[in-house]
């Protein structure tokens, strides 16, 4: 993961690092590489845009010019600059509310909302020791609902069992009283996804929230799609209170844009990242550490 970035952003830099003065034109010219590196790692063009701005901006503040170590400076302000746009450090999932927390899961068809749902209940059941019961809210594809109970029984959490003919909102309401009566601690809700972005979907998603009234609502977004990804992020944030997002398919992304696209766009917290189709990839996300793997 971010590899194609970390190459082309840490030559940049150790270029920049070697100089002793620096003039104008060199910071200029560098910030144009930095530039051409996020736009080639498909970082969304108005968040390249404002990057180089703060960064250019924080450059002149400090005075780099006039520093000592001009090379240096101009590396730690991008550093910085990246650790902020990335966001804050390590942000779990939050449970502190009446148990049965409800969490509800959206995202497109094919991101990954299914196996993310069952990664975190995993994890919630494993390592935090909660009792979790997961719900799929997808009516209209009951292949989706059998895959997530035949994860549910791969990993020991469980489901809510199926009774075909109820609407969505139906659905999250009985899994939410299943959860109060079986003294459940969280309810996943794996809302039902679409393969674009539709005003059905939309409509959806907003009426579970409004009956099922999530302690979060974690967007799933497969960062291999790019410039893509921020719209849909886009799209949802517009709709629901998204409370955190989950990067999907993460172990592919030689780019690594799609990170500092999705905090710059969304405002909210990467929560965590999706590294493998396995129930166990899945990792906790750290601005400052993707900010020194990008750099190199
Ligand atoms: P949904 O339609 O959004 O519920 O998507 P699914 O959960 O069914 O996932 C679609 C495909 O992506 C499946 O084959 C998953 O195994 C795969 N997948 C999900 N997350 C990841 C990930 O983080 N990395 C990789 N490599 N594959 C993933």
């Amino acid at each position: 993961m971010f590899e194609g970035l970390s190459t082309r952003l840490s030559g940049i830099l150790d270029r920049l690092k070697g100089r002793g003065a620096l003039s104008e034109a060199d910071v200029q010219e560098a910030m144009r590489e930095v530039r051409r590196a996020l736009l080639e790692a498909d970082v969304a063009l108005e968040v390249v845009r404002s990057f180089t701005d703060k960064v250019r901006d924080r450059a002149v503040g400090a005075e780099v010019l006039k520093s000592v170590t001009p090379g240096q400076m101009v590396v730690k302000i991008v550093h910085d600059t990246l650790v902020d746009t990335l966001g804050t450090d390590g942000v779990a999932i939050d449970l502190v509310a009446v148990p049965p927390v409800p969490i509800m899961m959206v995202g497109l068809q094919g991101s990954g909302k299914t196996t993310t749902t069952a990664k975190i209940a995993k994890r919630l059941f494993e390592k935090q020791k909660k009792k979790v019961l997961m719900a799929s809210l997808d009516t209209r594809r009951p292949a989706a609902m059998e895959q997530l109970a035949s994860l549910g029984k791969q990993i020991g959490v469980d489901t809510l069992p199926i009774v075909t003919g109820q609407s969505p909102v139906q659905i999250a309401r009985r899994a939410i009283e299943a959860g109060r009566l079986g003294g459940y601690d969280v309810v996943m809700l794996d809302t039902a996804g679409r393969t674009h972005v539709d005003e059905a979907m939309m409509m959806e998603v907003a009426e579970v929230e409004r009956a099922a009234k999530p302690h979060e609502t974690l967007l799933v977004v497969d960062s291999l799609t790019g410039q893509d990804a921020v719209n849909v992020a886009r799209s949802f944030t517009g709709r629901v209170n998204v409370t955190g997002v989950v990067l999907t398919r993460v172990d592919g992304d030689g780019r690594g844009g799609a990170a500092l696209s999705m905090r710059a766009v969304t405002g909210k917290p990467i929560k965590l990242l999706g590294t493998g189709e396995k129930m166990d990839g899945l990792e906790d996300f750290h601005p400052s550490r993707v900010a020194n793997r990008i750099l190199g």
